[in-house]
């Protein structure tokens, strides 16, 4: 797999747990906002092996691993990664993704804690977000309905970009959630201008306020408990 870069420790992705955090490269999707845009070309990052990914990761002071992107589930091999790292006997593996490649990951699924899915549109606007020749929405469903299938603790997270999403959005993703049988915390944080974005894509985004989802946050469906995270 390719990956960009290894934090040793951060107290941020996981809650209450320091984790070791390994940013996997390349991504299938083209969302206008991403503060990673430079990990987005599938040729970014450097080949690496999963021994030699968790050899890196050896002697850091963290309880468990994050592995986020990027996009990881495009890597054929991010199960192999996963198996190894649980190997080091760690208290908690966590995975960030957005659900596009359900194969790798199922295959995943007995290796992983939690996972962070990050839900980027309502259903009927998820080719125009992301910007993808073909409709993702059927495999990001696929997705969540193996995820709440499985043991792993599934953490909802949607990124709320002004010029791009409306509270629409939000209150079908949750309606989404609860159709799926998913209850718990969902949580919502806005886009923020930063140096990762392509200043050519920033120009035409808005940076949020919270106001604009005082409607939907007030009336979530019975089930959900909408997190705001205005950063
Ligand atoms: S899915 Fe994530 S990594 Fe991929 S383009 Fe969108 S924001 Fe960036």
């Amino acid at each position: 797999m390719r990956i960009a870069s290894i934090i040793d420790i951060s107290l941020v992705d996981v809650p209450g747990i320091p984790v070791t955090v390994i940013f996997t490269a390349g991504c299938n999707f083209d969302c206008p906002y991403c503060q990673n845009a430079e990990l987005i070309p599938r040729d970014s990052g450097e080949e690496m092996a999963p021994e030699e990914v968790v050899r890196r990761t050896q002697g850091f002071l963290s309880e468990g691993f994050c592995v986020t992107g990027g996009e990881p589930t495009i890597h054929g091999d991010l199960p192999d990664l996963l198996e190894a790292l649980r190997g080091q006997d760690p208290r908690h593996i966590n995975l960030n993704t957005q659900g596009s490649v359900p194969n790798i990951l199922r295959r995943s699924l007995p290796f992983l804690d939690s996972v962070w899915f990050d839900l980027k549109a309502a259903p009927g606007r998820y080719r125009d977000v992301v910007r993808t020749r073909s409709n993702p929405w059927p495999r990001i469903e696929e997705s969540l309905r193996l995820l709440l299938d499985s043991s792993a603790k599934v953490w909802p997270r949607t990124t709320y970009v002004g010029n791009l999403l409306t509270p629409e959005d939000i209150r079908e993703i949750m309606d989404v959630l609860v159709e799926l049988g998913f209850s718990g915390e969902y949580l919502v944080q806005n886009y923020v201008d930063s140096q990762g974005v392509r200043p050519s894509e920033a120009e035409q985004l808005r940076v949020p306020s919270a106001d604009e989802l005082d409607d939907v946050v007030r009336n979530s469906p019975r089930g959900i408990r909408v997190r705001l995270d205005w950063r």
